[in-house]
């Protein structure tokens, strides 16, 4: 047996069984999916309508709006609120990595850490993610041990108990000395330019809150209408990614600020001194134009089409362009880097389909997608 099919044996054993008893334990969370499914939809209908009520939000509370056209753009706005010779700490972000935040940081002379666990395992191997919420998931323990061992000078011991506790050790300082903290997030509220973000590992919470200022950058499909639906989507998103329910959920709705002293609301207070939100095209709203790749925006990154679907399984996980993965990663390699090749690799089994808390009918998308690769490939 291979590393990979140790290791996606072992995973796929760990969350399918767990999403389901969620699932049955919860019985409202597929009534929440629906609701969810609904504001997406409001808003896909007039993204340009709450494009502009988010920004106007965020700016309405303190923070500072961006809207960037594709990835050159978030570059360039996050490269001037940074600058250079700084220490970054990223909270897990799929948008960052289309823009090669990391990377383009580190080559202005700063000091960048994921924090994620699974992020940050990747950052030490240098390695593309396998799955959009299980970065690591193509490591097995004993490999991940010898990588710390080797990058870290540390020997973390044979027990997952025993690496997590090296690799809470290590990242504690970067986040109590970090300059700028940078986060995506799960949902963008409309209504009042809050962020929700949603984690186990307590890593957002410090990267939102201990440096003093946070960027997030996010796709603007994933804004929702208002507050109430930005919080749903949180809760739906844990749940079927098996992990449910969620240590934390985490509100930022523009800087710190206290009320204390009089009752006058004044900034900053404790928390980060500036907010900056990006929100992000890059392929988005030209999807959104087409009836069929719409569907595919409606996605909330749960992740639990890839343990279903059988290709990404005997494939080693190598389905879609990073951090872009499985079944998911075949159709958003469509729309943000206009490569419709892996979605030549879907066998049509329509698991995913099933599975999906959004519904999407993600053979539908890929038949389409081939039908595009085919189509460019005529025109050669
Ligand atoms: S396509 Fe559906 S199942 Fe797959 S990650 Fe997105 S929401 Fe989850």
């Amino acid at each position: 047996m291979s590393d990979w099919d140790i290791a996606i044996k072992r995973g796929i054993e760990h969350n399918i069984p767990r999403v389901y008893k969620v699932l049955k334990e919860h019985p409202y969370l597929e009534d929440l999916a629906r609701k969810v499914r609904e504001g997406k939809i409001e808003v896909l209908s007039k993204l340009d309508y709450y494009i502009d009520m988010t920004m106007k939000s965020v700016e309405s509370i303190g923070g500072k709006a961006y809207f960037a056209e594709n990835t050159e753009d978030v570059r360039e706005i996050v490269g001037k609120i940074v600058g250079t010779n700084k220490k970054v700490v990223l909270g897990k972000s799929m948008v960052a990595y289309e823009s090669g935040i990391r990377k383009y940081l580190q080559s202005k002379g700063n000091e960048v850490w994921e924090t994620d666990l699974g992020e940050l395992l990747i950052q030490l191997a240098d390695e593309p993610p396998s799955h959009i919420i299980a970065p690591a998931v193509h490591m097995t323990k004993e490999r991940i041990r010898d990588l710390i061992k080797e990058k870290l000078g540390v020997d973390p011991g044979d027990t997952h108990e025993d690496i997590v506790k090296v690799a809470r050790d290590f990242l504690r300082q970067k986040f109590l000395t970090a300059d700028i903290g940078i986060t995506g997030a799960n949902a963008v509220a409309a209504d009042s330019g809050s962020i929700v973000l949603v984690e186990n590992e307590g890593n957002i919470r410090m990267t939102t809150v201990v440096p003093p200022i946070h960027i997030a950058i996010t796709g603007v499909e994933k804004i929702l209408p208002n507050l109430e639906y930005a919080m749903n989507e949180a809760l739906v998103q844990a749940a079927y990614a098996g992990l449910y329910p969620p240590t934390y959920v985490n509100i930022t709705s523009g800087p710190s600020s206290t009320g204390d002293v009089e009752q006058k609301r004044v900034s900053p207070a404790h928390g980060p001194k500036e907010f900056h939100l990006i929100l992000v095209d890059n392929g988005r709203k030209k999807a959104n134009e087409d009836p069929v790749l719409r569907e595919a925006l409606l996605c909330i990154r749960c992740g639990r089409c890839h343990f279903h679907c059988p290709v990404y399984r005997a494939i080693d996980g190598k389905m879609g362009d990073p951090p872009y993965s499985g079944p998911m990663g075949a159709m958003w390699s469509g729309i943000v880097y206009q490569d419709y090749k892996p979605a030549l690799l879907c066998s049509h089994a329509g698991n995913c389909r099933e599975v999906c808390p959004m519904k999407i009918n993600i053979p539908k998308v890929l038949e389409y997608l081939k039908s595009k690769y085919f189509e460019s490939i005529r025109k050669q």
